[in-house]
């Protein structure tokens, strides 16, 4: 189990590898674009040739993020064609990066209601991946089931599989801060236990391939997103180490996205915590 965290790419995609060395990561993710912007990512021949050799060096494994404008729910078909055309471009730049995938929210039904978006998602997310014919992973993220947000339970994201007929392609990272707002108590054996079992009824565990490893300032259910460090908010330690004995997540990169003790983001400390846990779990 590998311990890595989000980074800022600023200065250049390549750049990220030097801020997850500093925090002693061992995978990584990052945006390519201003996550608040529709703006796409554009990179040069130079930075495509930095960030493989960065990556070669590292050895690590990478994942992006998509932009958080994207809404494959939205009835507004100017937002769903910049949501699919936003989708492709990461997926291009994935393959061309060599990066494992791009994790992304799937948006929100606005009210319309989960069933009666379903077949647009599908169709634009399958719309995003043909135009990015590349192996690179299309990773649904759960969310805290705040607002109208799709993909707040496993078996939504196994509705959207399903209707994109379990391409090979797709993939899930599990948010633990999410999944705990959500209610899936991931803190006890038998929660724990629960939540993965419809996991694996909905996707199969061998399509984990990203863990947000956050705890969460908000209560079990508290249908809010509020990333905490870990071992400050209700999962807790004890939480993480009953969640990282899971078989589900032996072989997935946890990658932190925590406010951090100096509140500038992932930090050394919250990497330590997690590797702590893994080493003792080891052992
Ligand atoms: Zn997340
Ligand atoms: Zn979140």
């Amino acid at each position: 189990m590998r311990i890595g965290a989000h980074v800022s790419s600023a200065g250049g995609p390549a750049a990220a590898f030097g801020r997850i060395a500093a925090i002693e990561g061992e995978a990584l993710q990052l945006f390519i674009s201003a996550p608040q912007q529709w703006k796409p990512p554009s990179l040069s021949d130079e930075q495509v040739h930095a960030f493989l050799a960065a990556k070669a060096t590292a050895g690590i494994p990478a994942f992006f993020h998509g932009v958080y404008l994207m809404n494959f729910g939205s009835h507004d078909p100017a937002l769903l064609n910049r949501s699919v055309a936003s989708l492709r471009s990461y997926l291009h730049w994935a393959g061309e990066l060599g990066v494992v995938g791009t994790i992304f929210h799937v948006g929100s039904h606005l009210g319309a209601g989960f069933d009666a978006v379903l077949p647009q998602i599908c169709g634009s997310i399958r719309e995003a991946m043909d135009g990015a014919p590349n192996g690179s992973r299309v990773i649904l993220e759960n969310n805290a089931g705040q607002g109208n947000c799709v993909g707040r339970t496993f078996a939504e994201l196994g509705a959207i599989f399903r209707g994109l007929d379990n391409d090979p392609r797709l993939a899930v990272c599990i948010d633990t801060c999410h999944a705990f707002a959500m209610g899936y108590d991931l803190s006890t054996r038998e929660g724990c236990e629960l939540a993965m079992e419809e996991l694996d009824r909905e996707v199969g565990l061998d399509r984990i391939v990203a863990v947000h490893a956050n705890d969460s300032k908000m209560p079990l259910g508290g249908v809010r997103d509020r990333h905490e460090n870990i071992g400050e908010g209700h999962i807790g330690l004890e939480g993480f180490r009953t969640l990282m004995a899971h078989r589900a997540f032996a072989d997935v990169p946890f990658l932190l996205e925590v406010p951090g003790f100096e509140g500038d983001g992932p930090d050394l400390e919250n990497i330590n915590r997690l590797k702590r846990i893994r080493d003792e779990l080891k052992s």
